[in-house]
């Protein structure tokens, strides 16, 4: 399966097991990547809250 990163739209492989709510980094801009839905389209969208770096 094939996706766009929805921060910075590099084309991203995910796996055939994705599931709803997973959250993956990009392996491009290094930002946290929900799996918003999916069906016939998967739905990615950034994480909420890990934007930026907490600093732990
Ligand atoms: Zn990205």
């Amino acid at each position: 399966m094939k996706a766009n990163c929805p921060i910075c739209d590099t084309s991203l492989k995910l796996s055939a097991d994705l599931i709803e709510s997973e959250v993956f980094e990009c392996v491009d801009c290094h930002r946290k990547i929900v799996v918003k839905s999916i069906g016939k389209k998967i739905e990615l969208e950034e994480a909420p809250g890990v934007e930026e770096d907490w600093g732990e």
